[in-house]
C-alpha cells in the first residue's frame, strides 16, 4: 500500500499566537495567513494534521470542553483534517488528566494515531513546529522536521535540537514545501 503523505502542525506558535495557556475560544488568535497555507498544503497533496499539548486540561486552566470548541473552531475557520491533542500532565492537579500518557510530545502518540488511522507514511511528511518537542517527537517518528520562528523563538528553545529545516513562519514553510 502507497502510504499517503502529512504535514503535522503544532498549534501554539505555529497556527495561533503564542499566548501561553489559552483558556477560551475568543481567546485563540489564528494567524491571518493560516488558511491560504492550509489550502496550499492540501493542493500539493498532504493531509493537514494538527498535534497539540495542551496541559493546561491537566493544570486546570481549561476546561475540555472548551478545549474542542476551540478546535471545532480551528477546523472551520483554516480547513485542517484533524485536530489531536493530549490534555495530560503528569503532575497536573485534575485527576482525571494527571498522568503520564504516551501522547503528550515528545512522545509520539498522536503522530502514531493518526498515521494508523489515515494510512500515512512518515518518510513523506513534516512536522512543523515552534518548540523542541515538536521537533523531538517528529525525529522519533521519523518524520522530516520544521522549526518555525514565528513563536516562542529558536533562542528560546528548551533544550537544543537539529531540525531538518528553519523557516520563518508557516508561509515560509509553505513556499518550499514539494508536491
Ligand atoms: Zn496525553
Amino acid at each position: 500500500m502507497i502510504g499517503r503523505k502529512a504535514v503535522f502542525l503544532d498549534r501554539d506558535g505555529v497556527l495561533t499566537r503564542e499566548k501561553g495557556y489559552v483558556a477560551s475560544a475568543d481567546q485563540m488568535e489564528i494567524f491571518p495567513y493560516v488558511k491560504e497555507c492550509i489550502d496550499e498544503i492540501k493542493a500539493k497533496g498532504y493531509l493537514a494534521i494538527v498535534v497539540t499539548n495542551q496541559s493546561g486540561v491537566a493544570r486546570g486552566l481549561i476546561a475540555e470542553e472548551e478545549l474542542k470548541k476551540m478546535n471545532r473552531l480551528l477546523t472551520e475557520r483554516t480547513g485542517v483534517d484533524a485536530v489531536y491533542y493530549c490534555p495530560h500532565y503528569e503532575k497536573g492537579i485534575v485527576a482525571k488528566y494527571a498522568k503520564p500518557c504516551g501522547c503528550r510530545k515528545p512522545q509520539t502518540g498522536m503522530i502514531d494515531a493518526a498515521v494508523q488511522k489515515y494510512g500515512i507514511d512518515p518518510v513523506k511528511s513534516y512536522m512543523v513546529g515552534d518548540r523542541a518537542a515538536d521537533i523531538l517527537m517528529g525525529q522519533k517518528a521519523g518524520i522530516s522536521t520544521v522549526l518555525l520562528e514565528s513563536g516562542y523563538g529558536t533562542a528560546r528553545l528548551e533544550e537544543p535540537v537539529t531540525p531538518d529545516y528553519i523557516r520563518k513562519d508557516l508561509r515560509d514553510f509553505v513556499r518550499t514545501l514539494i508536491l
